[in-house]
C-alpha cells in the first residue's frame, strides 16, 4: 500500500464507481492520499459480478437489513444479461472515454471492464485493498463541538486471512451505493398470496419465471427494465404503479401491460385500484433500495430517516457536523456518473481547502432551508435525495456543485448532457421496447447525435435522428430531422 506518511490520509470505503473517482482525485491532492478498502474480490461495484448470487462479507455487517428475510448485504443486486440504461456518454467519468463507437448501451461485463481500465490508467491498484470490510468507524474524539473534523478510528476485516486491523484515518469518504437493502412499501393483504413475493434485488435471470405471469410494483428503472427482460419468458408481465404516466405514453412488449397501484392481495393475484382482478404465480416488488451504513458507529452522528433520508448532509454530500466525512451518491433519478464524479471533485476540494466551506451553523441553516422548501411542497421525507424527475431538475444541482468545487469549466459539453439524459428518460418511458436499439454517435467534441431506432409494427415511432449542438453559452441546440430511406 503506497501511503507516504507526509501526507494526510483519506479512507475511501468501497471499491464502486464512487470510490475510484474519488481515489482518482484524492490522489491527485498535494495533502492527503487515500486508500479504497473494498469487501468484494474486485472493483467496480455493482457491476462487478460474474452470476454469482452471494459474496463473502464480515459479519460484523449483517444484521435483518430492513427487515429483509434474506440477507441483504452478501447478495448482489445485479443480475444476467443486464446491459446499462444510460448510453455510454452518461456513463462515464469526465478524463477517461469508453472505447469509441463500441457500443451505445454498455453491457455490465463492460462497465466492469471499463472501470478496471479507468483503474489502471490512474494508477489507483497500489491503493485499493480488496476481500476487505469497513467494519468500524468512530471518531477520535466523540466530544468534538459539532462543526469540527478531528481524526477517525477505522477497523477493517481482512476477509481472506480473517484478521481485524485498527489504523487512524485523517478524512473518510463513503462510497458504499445505495442498492444493497430492499426497500419495500406496506401492501395491503400481501401475506395472503400463495404465489412468490420478492424484492427485485433477487431477480437474477427472466428464465426464472418461464411461462409466469408476473405483476412488478413500482415505476422506476427496475421494472422498467425487468419487465423488458421477463416479457421474453413471462406468459404476462403486468406493472402496477401509481403515475398517471407511464410506460403506455409508448410502446410495450405485446405481453406488458401497466394497470393502477395493487389495492389488495388475493391467495392467486392482485387487485388494483380500478378493480381489475389479475391473477399471477409471482409478485415483484420493484420499490427501490433505502440506505444503510452498518459500519458507522452511533458516535459519528450520521442518522438515516425513512431508510431513505440522510440528515445534516451539506450539499448532500458533506457531513456538516464533521466536515471531513462525506458521503457520495446518495441522490437518485440523476446520471450517477455524473453525481458521483462532481461530488467526489467536490469532497476532495472542501479537505484541501480549494473549496471553502461556510461554518456549521451556516451549512446547517442550508441544509433547513432545502429541507423547509420540500416540505412546503408536500414531498415525503423518503423522496429528499431524489433530485429529479424524468430528466428534469438534476442539472441545476450538479453545475451548482461542480462551480463550488471548481471544475465547471471542465463540463463545457454539458448541455449536451443534458439533451441526452432528457432524450433517453422520454425514449424509456415512451419507446421501452425501442429505446436500447437507439445508436448515440459522437460526431465532434460539439456534436453528438442519437440515431432513434423504429419498428414497422409500432406505426407511432417514426426513424429520426437528433441532432445536439452545443453553443458557447452552455447552452444546446437540439434539432430532429426524419430519416427518409432508414
Ligand atoms: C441492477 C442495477 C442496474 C443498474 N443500472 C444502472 C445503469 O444502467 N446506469 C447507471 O448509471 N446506474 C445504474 N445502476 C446504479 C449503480 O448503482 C451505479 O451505476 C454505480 O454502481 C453506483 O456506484 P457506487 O460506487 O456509488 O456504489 P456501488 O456500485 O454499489 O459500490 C459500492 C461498493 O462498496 C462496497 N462496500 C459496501 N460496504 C462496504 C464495507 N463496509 N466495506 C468495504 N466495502 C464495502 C460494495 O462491495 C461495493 O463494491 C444500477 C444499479 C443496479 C443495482
Amino acid at each position: 500500500m503506497v501511503l507516504p506518511t507526509d501526507k494526510k490520509k483519506v479512507l475511501i470505503v468501497g471499491g464502486g464507481p464512487s470510490g475510484l473517482v474519488s481515489l482518482r482525485w484524492v490522489l491527485e491532492s498535494q495533502n492527503y492520499t487515500g486508500t479504497i478498502i473494498e469487501q468484494k474480490d474486485d472493483i467496480g461495484g455493482q457491476w462487478h459480478y460474474k452470476g454469482e448470487k452471494q459474496f463473502p462479507v464480515s459479519p460484523r455487517n449483517t444484521s435483518d437489513a430492513l427487515d429483509d428475510p434474506q440477507n441483504a448485504e452478501n447478495t448482489t443486486t445485479m443480475y444476467d444479461d443486464l446491459s446499462a440504461n444510460l448510453p455510454f456518454v452518461l456513463m462515464e467519468f469526465l478524463d477517461f472515454k469508453h472505447k469509441k463507437d463500441a457500443y451505445t448501451f454498455a453491457t455490465q461485463e463492460q462497465m466492469h471492464e471499463y472501470l478496471r481500465a479507468y483503474a489502471t490508467h490512474f494508477k489507483l491498484w497500489p491503493n485499493i485493498q480488496l476481500n476487505t470490510s469497513v467494519v468500524d468507524v468512530r471518531p477520535e474524539d466523540p466530544l468534538l463541538p459539532d462543526g469540527e473534523s478531528g481524526k477517525w478510528i477505522v477497523e477493517t476485516h481482512n476477509l481472506a486471512t480473517n484478521v481485524f486491523i485498527t489504523e487512524i484515518y485523517d478524512a473518510v469518504i463513503i462510497g458504499t451505493g445505495k442498492n444493497s437493502y430492499p426497500y419495500q412499501t406496506p401492501i395491503q393483504d400481501l401475506e395472503k398470496f400463495q404465489g412468490k413475493v420478492m424484492h427485485c434485488k433477487y431477480f437474477k435471470n427472466p428464465k426464472d419465471f418461464k411461462g409466469k405471469n408476473v405483476v412488478c410494483v413500482g415505476l422506476g428503472p427496475s421494472s422498467a427494465d425487468l419487465a423488458l427482460l421477463l416479457s421474453t419468458e413471462a406468459n404476462k408481465v403486468t406493472v402496477c404503479h401509481k403515475f398517471a404516466y407511464g410506460f403506455k405514453l409508448g410502446l410495450l412488449p405485446s405481453n406488458v401491460d401497466e394497470l393502477k397501484p395493487i389495492k389488495l392481495v388475493t391467495s392467486d393475484g392482485i387487485i388494483t385500484e380500478n378493480d381489475e382482478v389479475v391473477p399471477c404465480d409471482v409478485i415483484i416488488l420493484c420499490t427501490g433500495y433505502g440506505l444503510k451504513f452498518p459500519f458507522l458507529d452511533p458516535s459519528c452522528g450520521v442518522t438515516v430517516i425513512d431508510n431513505k433520508y440522510v440528515p445534516n448532509l451539506y450539499k448532500m454530500t458533506t457531513f456538516t457536523k464533521r466536515p471531513n466525512l462525506s458521503i457520495l451518491n446518495m441522490c437518485y433519478r440523476s446520471p450517477e456518473y455524473i453525481l458521483m464524479e462532481i461530488q467526489a471533485r467536490f469532497a476532495v476540494s472542501c479537505l484541501d481547502g480549494k473549496t471553502k466551506l461556510p461554518s456549521y451553523e451556516e451549512m446547517e441553516a442550508a441544509v433547513k432551508e432545502e429541507e423547509d422548501e420540500k416540505k412546503k411542497q408536500g414531498i415525503p421525507i423518503s423522496l429528499w435525495f431524489q433530485i429529479g424527475e424524468f430528466g428534469v431538475g438534476v442539472w441545476k444541482y450538479f453545475w451548482r456543485i461542480a462551480e463550488e468545487a471548481g471544475i465547471l469549466q471542465e463540463f463545457k459539453h454539458g448541455p449536451l448532457l443534458e439533451q441526452m439524459y432528457g432524450t433517453i428518460i422520454l425514449r424509456i418511458f415512451g419507446k421501452l421496447a425501442l429505446y436500447k436499439q437507439d445508436k448515440v454517435k459522437i460526431v465532434n467534441d460539439n456534436t453528438w447525435e442519437v440515431t432513434l431506432s423504429s419498428r414497422p409494427e409500432f406505426p407511432d415511432s417514426k426513424p429520426e435522428k437528433i441532432i445536439m449542438t452545443a453553443n458557447p453559452d452552455f447552452t444546446a441546440t437540439v434539432e430532429k430531422v426524419e430519416i427518409v430511406d432508414p
